[in-house]
Order: structure tokens, then sequence, then C-alpha cells
């Protein structure tokens, strides 16, 4: 049997804060204890977000905590095509449609429905336009002009396509859901897969790449839970292997938020100029 491989997937779009430092030391835990690898992999496809001081920084941080990862480090910045043939084939499935609105006017029509629009369970709204209708040939003479569009799935067709899908689960989700756990990728709609700007997006990369790099175990933070939905879509309908996932625990902030990458106090940088150690850092998040 091949040894399991684990990766550790962060966005150099900021410094890394104790949120990652306890999903980067969980999966290189993971991984020794199970003889496994240990991947890390930049996520930067987001051009305007990205920055090559945050990249150097993640390397030290994870260095300064006493990680190990195999090289060359795969950034997802340089793969586009790899992304792009996987588009491809949905698209040639029939699966994918070009939609023309602005984020702005999605947020008007959303809020012309009134307060109970369809939230994804990253809380943006349902996409509710109706690009889904346009004909083939009008689609492709507005996009042929190079008028700015995004590339929906369209759920209904896809969901049609594909058997009831599950994945194993050894952490927990929000509501304590753990085993087998049912998809219901229907919650996202006709969910982004790639922009004029950016040709891909976190949910298709994330599932070519951790295919790619034949990644057997996800071990990531319990806001992702509900993205395996889609995740798992999108591999049943590539053909792409299953892994296994364990979403844990999220670091909260003193009023019980989410840590973000602005958070000063939680921030590894910050944390070792206080003359903290990695030792020092495995406490606080409950790690021995
Ligand atoms: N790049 C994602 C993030 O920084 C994590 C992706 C994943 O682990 O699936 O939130």
């Amino acid at each position: 049997m091949p040894p399991p491989v684990f990766r550790f997937a962060p966005s150099p779009n900021g410094y890394l804060h104790l949120g990652h430092a306890l999903s980067a030391l969980m999966n290189f835990d993971m991984a020794r204890a199970a003889g496994g690898r240990f991947l890390l992999r930049i996520e930067d496809i987001d051009a305007a977000r990205c920055r090559p001081e945050f990249e150097a920084a993640i390397y030290d941080d994870l260095a300064w905590l006493g990680l190990e990862w195999e090289r060359p480090v795969r950034r997802q910045s340089g793969h586009f095509d790899a992304y792009r043939a996987a588009l491809d084939r949905l698209t040639e499935m029939g699966l994918i449609y070009p939609s023309f609105e602005s984020r702005g006017e999605i947020a008007r029509m959303t809020a012309e429905r009134g307060g109970n629009a369809a939230r994804d369970p990253d809380g943006a709204p349902l996409y509710p336009g109706h690009a889904n209708v346009l004909t083939a040939e009008e689609r492709r003479r507005r996009v042929a002009t190079g008028e700015s569009h995004a590339l929906r799935i369209d759920m209904a067709a896809a969901i049609a396509r594909t058997v009831p899908l599950h994945w194993q689960e050894t952490g927990s989700g929000p509501d304590g859901e753990t085993g087998s756990v049912a998809a219901q990728p229907a919650a996202w709609g006709d969910a982004v897969l790639a922009r004029k700007e950016i040709p891909t997006s976190y949910h298709l990369s994330v599932v070519v790449d951790d295919a790619l790099q034949g990644v057997t175990h996800v071990v990531r933070g319990q806001d992702l839970f509900w993205s395996t939905s889609l995740h798992r879509l999108l591999q049943d309908l590539l053909e792409l292997p299953a892994p296994g996932y364990h979403h844990h625990r999220l670091v909260l902030d003193a009023e019980g938020r989410k840590l973000s990458k602005s958070t000063q106090a939680t921030g590894l940088r910050e944390l070792r100029a206080q003359g903290l150690k990695p030792a020092d850092i495995r406490r606080m998040l409950g790690l021995t």
C-alpha cells in the first residue's frame, strides 16, 4: 500500500495565525503518525490578493513551527492549464454556462427578492440570475465580444448526472456530523467555477490538485465542511478519487469569532516576536 498523503494548503493573502498553525500541525502530526507524506500547496490563484512576501512568510513560519514538507511545493498559479482542462471537460458535458451579471447586479436582484433569498454555505446569495435560459447563440456572441462573465455550473444538470454522494468524515461538521456524510451540492446553487479575471476557482482547483497530488487525507478547518459537498460532486463528474476528510475545530478569538488574517493578537509572527516558542504554540492549541 502506498503511504497516505496529507497536505496543508494556505493562500498567501496574509500572514498565518493560530488557526493556520492548528491545521498545519494536525496535518503534519497525522502524516507522521500514519507513516505518510506531508505536502505544502500554495493556493495563489487570486493574483490581486496574493503577495510574494506572504508566501515567503508561510515558509518561514512553518519552518519555525518545526514542519518539514516535500519539495517542490505546488503553486496553483503555475497550473491554470490543468484547471482549464477540467473546466473544458465539464463544458463538454454541457454543465457550464456563462453568466454576465456583475456582483452588484446580483446583490440588487437578491435584495429585490426580500430578506429570505437562499444563501450558500458561505453565506453568499444563491445565483438569482437567468443566464441559463439564454440561447447558446446569445452566450457565444456575448463571450466573443469580450463581455465580462463568470462560468457557472448548472447544478440541476450536474446532480442529474450523479448518484447521491457521500464522504467519509473522521473529524466533524458544525453540527457534529461525522462518519458517512451525505453531500448536499444543491446548497451551492449554480456556483462560479471560473471568472474572466481568475480562470478558475477555489473549488475547482482544490479538487484537481488533491487528485493530481494523490492526496488521500484532507485535514482542514470546519469552515470548509460544507464545501466538501461541492468537491465530491466535482470529483464524481471528473472521475477523480475521493479522499477521506477530517474537518477540525476552528480557533476563535476572545469574542468567539473566527480568526482573520489581520488579527494581530494571534499572528504567528507576533507571537514569535513576543518570545513564544513552537512548544508554546502547540500548548495554546491544545496539541501535545
Ligand atoms: N486555501 C484554503 C484556505 O486557505 C484551504 C483549502 C483547503 O484546505 O481545502 O482557506
